[in-house]
């Protein structure tokens, strides 16, 4: 019988392959193209437990097969893709369960949009939503550790998972949160392959314990390898797996439900913008400016603002309000883009506070700070102003994604992180490697915590792409190590990064990563070929120029 046909026999969701379901589940917004045999749209989780006991049943009987989940498939990486089992949630498992007074229990095939509406109706917010925020899901938001806008002040995801569900690799869905001591004993005492992940995990994680907090990147954020530095707290006496689930990228099992802690967001903002001439700048204005702890310091560049300019009809329709009135706005941009005198890079430096007179003398006195500089600086007195930049900055890489002709996005150095102090030593060093590619590229990030997106556009069908892909990716990788930084802040490893992790983390915290795969999934059933399964040449195969 056809594989799709014995699916649907066992659940009570959907199984489809038809050419059209195909072709769509066998993208996301990353490099690559891998088309899955069948997409499963469970219903309820005995669904996914079905599948699960099917394919390690169908395993164990020598088929070749495996199941990778999918929330909204904007991962640039290409973590949800397979040629096996794809498990789509946003169809059915797309329920918020409860909003509580300072958390949310949702289903992971919510999307962002829908979860935010809920929350800010109780006055609460996820502050580490994305900015796919219109596009993505929950269960990729935790499955990718993603971060956002507010990271500076907030923090990542994993700083915000509470407790999450999670079927295994024997089918049984098990509940995990931060344990005491006590409460590990007991676990480590549950049946099946729950109690055995608690017993060796505790193993692993206690015998490599300083060797794993030396690993830990000396970076703000980090969403590459297994968080395994995370998962005890020795001070506090606090055992939590959610740890290592969080940005696991669904190699680990299937995410069924998430406690996701809220917060009350400041009521009152203020955008400062920066004009930077020279980058070498970069490291003394986050300096001055952290000390007034703003909410964000995020930064677009030269070409984004080129490109932001021969879109602008699409951007004004983003906006919302009179378009001529918009137009109007945009006319210093449009002057500087004739005149040549475009800054090298803009920083939006948001301030937040309970009442708008305190946010707007914060952002005075930031503003003051960098007097002694001598830059170019503005401070944005309205919404619709500041609209208009932080439009640029959050569509800028949707933008190019749909609107350049004969090119396409290629993320491969999309998300790098280095410490802000060195930014101004890094990045010479970076656009040299990059000026001899000869490509067009646009960066954009969050500079306060030196979280950088270069998205280099590439011309489709070019045959020289793998070679410029690997040679480039590797170069750059290697300058970030130079700077113990993280190859990736946010958006995760997938195909396209999972294959440096040995070199980011050296062969024995490595090993562990393979050995924490190895406990979680001892047949090989969670979306292979990415963390510690990824290689180069799987993921060359499958890009898609
Ligand atoms: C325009 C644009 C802007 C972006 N900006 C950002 C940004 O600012 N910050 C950022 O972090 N990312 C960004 N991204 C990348 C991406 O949108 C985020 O990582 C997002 O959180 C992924 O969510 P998704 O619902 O699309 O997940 P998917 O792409 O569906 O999946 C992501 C990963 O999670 C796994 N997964 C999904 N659901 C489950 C589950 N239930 N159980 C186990 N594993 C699961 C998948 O296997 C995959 O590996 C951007 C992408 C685009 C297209």
């Amino acid at each position: 019988m056809e594989l799709q046909k014995q699916i649907q026999n066992l659940i009570t969701g959907d199984a489809v392959d038809d050419h059209e379901t195909l072709q769509t589940f066998s993208k996301d917004a990353s490099l690559y193209k891998i088309e899955p045999q069948v997409v499963v749209f469970p219903k309820q989780v005995s669904d996914i437990q079905a599948l699960i006991k099917f394919v390690a049943e169908k395993k164990r009987a020598g088929f070749e097969m495996s199941i990778s989940t999918r929330a909204a498939g904007t991962d640039m990486t290409g973590g949800p893709l397979t040629e096996s089992i794809v498990i789509a949630t946003t169809r059915y498992l797309n329920h918020i369960k409860k909003i509580g007074r300072d958390y949310a229990i949702t289903e992971p095939g919510v999307y962002y949009r829908d979860f935010e509406k809920r929350t800010l109706e109780q006055g609460l917010i996820l502050p580490s939503y994305p900015a796919s925020r219109e596009l993505c899901a929950i269960g990729g938001i935790v499955a990718n550790n993603s971060g956002g806008e507010l990271n500076l002040n907030y923090g990542k995801t994993e700083n915000y998972v509470q407790e999450i569900k999670m079927v295994l690799a024997d089918g049984l869905e098990a509940v995990f949160r931060p344990l005491n001591l006590a409460e590990l004993e007991q676990k480590k005492l549950a049946p099946g392959l729950e109690g055995q992940i608690y017993r060796q995990m505790s193993d692993l994680i206690d015998y490599n314990y300083e060797l794993l907090q030396q690993a830990k990147p000396k970076v703000s954020k980090n969403s590459a390898g297994y968080y395994l530095w995370n998962v005890f707290d020795k001070a506090k006496g606090i055992f939590d797996l959610t740890k290592l689930i969080v940005g696991s990228q669904g190699t680990l099992g299937v995410i069924s439900e998430v406690n996701l802690k809220l917060v009350k967001p400041k009521k009152h903002e203020h955008l400062l913008v920066i004009f930077l001439k020279d980058l070498h700048d970069i490291p003394q204005i986050v300096n001055l400016l952290l000390p007034f702890q703003p909410q964000s310091i995020e930064s677009y560049d030269d070409q984004t603002f080129k490109v932001a300019m021969r879109l602008l009809p699409n951007i004004l329709a983003r906006l919302k309000g009179n378009a001529l009135k918009l137009l109007w706005g945009f006319l210093p941009e449009l002057w500087m883009t004739l005149t040549g005198g475009i800054p090298k890079l803009v920083l939006l430096v948001e301030f937040a506070a309970d009442s708008d007179a305190e946010a707007m003398r914060t952002t005075q006195k930031a503003q003051e700070s960098l007097l002694k500089l001598g830059l170019a600086t503005k401070l944005i007195k309205t919404e619709d102003e500041a609209q208009k930049y932080w439009v640029i900055r959050r569509e800028s890489f949707n933008l190019l994604r749909h609107h350049v002709q004969g090119m396409r996005t290629a993320p491969f150095i999309d998300d790098f992180v280095v410490k802000p102090e060195v930014l101004g030593e890094f990045l010479p060093e970076l656009y040299q490697i990059l000026d001899k590619y000869k490509l067009l590229y646009t960066i954009a990030g969050h500079v306060g915590d030196g979280n950088f997106h270069i998205i280099p556009l590439m011309k489709l069908g070019d045959k020289n792409a793998p070679v410029i892909i690997s040679k480039l990716g590797a170069e750059v990788y290697e300058l970030v190590f130079k700077y113990h930084g993280s190859m990736t802040g946010e958006h995760n490893d997938g195909l396209v990064r999972g294959p440096y992790l040995k070199q980011m983390y050296g062969e024995q915290v490595f090993d562990l990563f393979v050995q924490t795969k190895k406990i979680w999934d001892p047949e090989g059933i969670f979306n292979p070929h990415k963390k510690s399964g990824a290689d180069f040449d799987y993921a060359k195969k499958h890009l898609d120029f």
